[in-house]
């Protein structure tokens, strides 16, 4: 017999790639265009050579005290790990051991479905609406848990709050999980954070990868009750005690002390997205009403398979899904407004040149 009959065997996720080339425009992974604020290198830079010899803090009380006096929650209401795919990750683990399917849309964030078959654990893609809506009835009960992001990815679409809490209202028997890594973008108004006081099933997930600009340092957190979050470090601590190193500890705690830089690097994505909604509408494509740090976009006449080659060949990365339903849209990051205008420029004479 061989070895290959008693080896997990999975599909992995495919991460965007991180082309090494100078020059690239690289719109493919809804990174945040601008540098995180001088005060997050600085603090990495102050971590003494000595400091390294030891493990960190396991408890990583630092950072989630801090994540817990920015949202004003205590920090047993607070947990972090390396980016929202550790925290995601461990949740599945955690909360979905029912046996009964975990509900998620069908078009989504496309780990969800590789953590379910790593972990074994079943789970029922619901049908977006037409329009690519969620539809908060498809979600009445029957699952082992619930998990959708707001805004959604890659549509952008952001849900109204009543709609969300109408899905947590329905699961009380259930933790329904909310992956808010776009909602800084303009969707503050509709988080979830504000149910928390009112269901314990709760989990809201953030990340630092986007609004922060801090996708290289690796930093998620989720945010519920105390008797959630204590079965998630729980997890964690049977799993890997020292998830986050130093470097990402210190330098959490400063991102989260810089308020209104973080506020300026938002008003300018939230301004160039609009802008650039803007420019491609007048060269024939349709956008999703995107509340997030890309756009989701289709032309009109030209296939999205062929305008993402086209792109690539000149040098600008974004993503296309070839997967039913959305295979003719292009998945568009915000980068600066120039790299944008650069998109634009390259769409324009590609989009003349067929015409
Ligand atoms: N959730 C959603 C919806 C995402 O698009 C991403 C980014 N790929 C993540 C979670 C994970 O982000 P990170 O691990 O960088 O925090």
């Amino acid at each position: 017999m061989s070895w290959k009959a008693n080896v997990r065997r999975v599909e992995p996720y495919i991460p965007g790639e991180q082309p090494g080339q100078k020059g690239i425009i690289k719109l493919n992974t809804n990174e945040n265009p601008y540098p995180p604020p001088t005060a997050v290198t600085e603090a990495i830079c102050r971590i003494r050579p000595e400091e390294y010899r030891l493990y960190p803090d396991p408890d990583a009380g630092a950072l989630r005290q801090a994540l817990a006096a920015y949202h004003g929650l205590g920090k047993g209401q607070v947990f972090v790990g390396v980016g929202s795919d550790d925290v995601l990750a461990l949740a599945f683990l955690t909360f979905f051991q029912s046996g009964k399917p975990v509900f998620f849309p069908d078009i989504t964030y496309s780990f969800y479905d590789v953590w379910a078959n790593l972990y074994g654990i079943c789970y029922e893609t619901k049908p977006l609406r037409e329009d690519f809506t969620i539809d908060p009835a498809d979600y009445n009960g029957g699952s082992g848990g619930i998990l959708f992001p707001n805004p959604n990815a890659p549509t952008g679409l952001l849900m109204e709050l009543g709609e969300v809490e109408k899905i947590i209202r329905a699961n009380p028997d259930v933790v329904v999980i909310v992956d808010e890594a776009y909602i800084d973008f303009g969707g503050e108004k509709e988080s979830a954070l504000s149910l928390l006081d009112g269901y314990d099933n709760l989990l809201v997930v953030r990340t630092f990868s986007k609004s922060r600009s801090l996708a290289g340092l690796r930093i998620g957190y989720a945010l519920g009750s105390e008797a959630l979050i204590g079965c998630l470090q729980d997890v964690k601590f049977s799993f890997n005690s020292y998830t986050m190193n130093l470097p990402s500890l210190r330098a959490g705690v400063a991102s989260i002390q810089e308020d209104v830089y973080f506020r300026e690097t938002l008003e300018k994505v939230i301004d160039t997205r609009e802008w650039t909604k803007k420019e491609l509408k007048k060269l024939g494509f349709e956008c999703t009403d995107s509340r997030s740090n890309f756009l989701f976009a289709r032309h009109k006449q030209i296939p999205a398979a062929e305008l993402f080659e086209g792109l690539k060949k000149a040098g600008i990365y974004v993503r296309y899904f070839n997967r039913p339903r959305i295979d003719e849209y292009l998945r568009i990051s915000i980068g600066t407004q120039e790299e944008m205008q650069a998109l634009i420029s390259c769409l324009q004479s590609r989009i003349s040149g067929q015409n």
